[in-house]
């Protein structure tokens, strides 16, 4: 096997930021080493002062297939995903039909896919009301977690009460898998949304009043509560409000196994941006305040939040169209795989001076952890698959359409000024984008699985 080197790069890993590279041979990484020096390998590439960073774990996507393939699909998704340096993508149970909730839909879906990604990939399994059996199965098959909604899914994806969470964060501490919890009341945001609706409101404010900070702070709270009385382990997926990242951060204090992901939307547009903007900015929990999109801020600052994801939730055009008008009809999820990584630059390294070992650590490494793929994923050590991303941290440039490998092609950004640009995606040793194009087959991508932690 050949051994390649990336010089005269700045290495940035959870741990430091050096002017450094990379060497690499086969699949995997063999040296990080410090410096500008020479090493003898067999190529050499010149990364001219270029960021180098670990590929990122995207812990949070739908992909749609098999079953909604119009909306998005593994090979447009992953091809989106590696223009913005994700090299493992963790896929939901939802959005795809069936859902996969239990070991066939599983085998199923992994048979459908298997020649589509161009990056490596998991799949997450479900909690619904009605599979608590289905779980072993799905466990032995490497899920990575299990997706329950508190709230209501809009899918065919039920949600679950109390006695379920109960039971599904028990079996996740007895075998070693995680929860990962769509935390909103359910009966408070549907009591409101059915009063909004009965007073004939359609408008956009409509939709976040009706599901206020409150309902979710308390599904958050309530969480909490019984993965420590269940002695589970809770991953609280797209907190949207600094208090919930509060919550999580007390209960990790008493010793309660719970994690807490949020998504570049909720860091960067808020209420007023989506009464602009309408249903491409539509989702659950809602954006929220412009002060609390600050005080979330804080929190990622304060490294209280473990991983940031995506959420990439797509749909056609034509699922989002009727919300134009009626803010109710349109289909609720934000496309946002392709710019995750530009969006945190800007908003978060050039503005707020967000560190690059604190975005290494919450895009990369951390869910590669809270997954059960680390270190072979979220790492440069020696040994790890070799999967970075080569960045340009100042370049300046505007997002169009025709950027977008979605499927769908709409996104909030679009029009928006990023500074910072995804060069260059490798995974396992091979460029899967480059200057702007997928440059590996579709199929490249590997199917991983959960080694329980
Ligand atoms: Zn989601």
């Amino acid at each position: 096997m050949s051994t390649l080197y990336f010089k005269n790069a700045i290495i940035a890993t959870e741990e430091e930021v050096f002017p450094g590279g990379l060497v690499i041979e086969g699949e995997q990484v063999v040296s990080l080493v410090k410096g500008n020096v020479d090493v003898k390998a067999d190529l050499v590439e010149d990364l001219n002062g270029r960021f180098l960073l670990p590929g990122l774990v995207d812990d949070h996507a739908h992909f749609n297939e098999p079953g909604r393939t119009h909306w998005e699909g593994y090979l447009t998704g992953s091809m989106a995903a590696a223009a913005g340096g994700i090299t493992t993508v963790l896929e939901m149970p939802l959005n795809s039909t069936p859902p996969t909730i239990n070991r066939a839909q599983l085998l199923r879906k992994r048979q459908v896919v298997k020649d589509q990604a161009v990056i490596d990939y998991a799949q997450w399994g479900g909690l619904v009301n009605n599979n608590l059996e289905d779980l072993a199965d799905l466990h032995e098959d490497g899920v990575v977690g299990y997706k329950a909604f508190m709230s209501n899914s809009g899918v065919d994806f039920e949600r679950i009460d109390d006695d379920l969470l109960y039971a599904g964060l028990q079996f996740s501490g007895q075998v070693g898998n995680v929860i990962g919890l769509h935390a909103e009341n359910e009966y408070v945001t549907r009591f409101l949304g059915e009063k909004m609706r009965a007073a004939g409101r359609t408008d956009r404010a409509s939709w976040y009043e009706s599901r206020p900070p409150e309902s979710e702070l308390e599904a958050i709270r309530r969480a909490c509560y019984w993965a420590e009385v269940a002695k589970g382990n809770l991953h609280i997926v797209h907190i949207s409000i600094a208090e919930g990242m509060r919550a999580v951060a007390e209960a990790k204090k008493r010793g309660v196994r719970v994690t807490a992901e949020t998504c570049p939307h909720y860091l960067t547009l808020d209420q007023d941006d989506f009464v602009r903007l309408g249903p491409v900015a539509k989702c659950a929990p809602p954006l929220r305040s412009r002060q609390e999109v600050d005080a979330l801020w804080e929190c990622v600052l304060a490294g209280m939040v473990d991983t940031i994801a995506s959420d990439h939730s797509p749909c056609t055009w034509e699922e989002k169209a009727p919300g134009l008008t009626n803010i109710w009809k349109g289909w609720g999820g934000i496309s946002g795989i392709q710019t995750m990584l530009p969006v945190l630059i800007t908003e978060g390294v050039h503005k707020r001076g967000l560190p690059l070992t604190a975005l290494a650590r919450m895009t990369s490494s951390n869910p590669a952890r809270i997954f059960g793929l680390y270190p072979q994923k979220g790492s440069l050590m020696p040994g790890a698959d070799a999967d970075f991303v080569v960045v340009d941290l100042n370049k300046e440039w505007t997002l169009a359409a025709e950027d977008l490998f979605y499927k769908n092609k709409h996104s909030p950004y679009i029009g928006f000024t990023f500074r910072g640009k995804v060069e260059q995606t490798y995974v396992r040793g091979k460029p899967v984008y480059k200057d702007g194009m997928i440059v590996v087959e579709p199929g490249y991508g590997k199917a991983l699985r959960r080694s329980a932690q």
